[in-house]
């Protein structure tokens, strides 16, 4: 980047912010992710990457899955870090996708065999994308 799309300063200097996640069917999760700042104090605008992002993102539902109970909407914003939709976890579940949306608006827990499968394809995501940030709850 070369110029901040708010102030049009030219001077972006590479440093980290703050992104908030959340609320994710009850808490939200700050964390600090990389980040390009323009360099005019009276701006500061941030500008993050879309990788970083989806990082602080799996983070956060990390924190969820590994929690005892996994809540319908928890649950459904894992389901989109994962960037599945209702008919391909269905699938993997061997569930109904009209059953799946049903619950994920719920802040009910999804059942026990739901919240494994999806830490299961939590965790291997967080393998395959590497080192992630800090996630931690406010
Ligand atoms: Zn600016």
């Amino acid at each position: 980047m070369h110029r901040c799309i708010q102030c049009g300063h030219q001077e972006i200097e590479r440093g980290t912010d703050e992104v908030v996640t959340g609320p994710v069917g009850g808490p939200s999760f700050r964390a600090v992710i990389p980040a390009d700042i323009c360099g005019n104090r009276d701006c500061g605008e941030a500008y993050y990457w879309g990788e970083d992002l989806q990082k602080a993102d799996l983070a956060a539902a990390l924190k969820l899955v590994a929690r005892e109970r996994l809540s319908g909407r928890a649950h459904d914003f894992c389901r989109k870090v994962a960037g599945l939709t209702f008919e391909e976890l269905g699938r993997h579940y061997d569930v109904s996708p009209r059953r799946l949306r049903r619950l994920s608006r719920r802040q009910k827990p999804v059942p026990a065999s739901w919240h494994k499968k999806a830490a299961a394809i939590i965790e291997a995501l967080a393998q395959n994308l590497g080192p992630l940030p800090e996630a931690d709850e406010i």
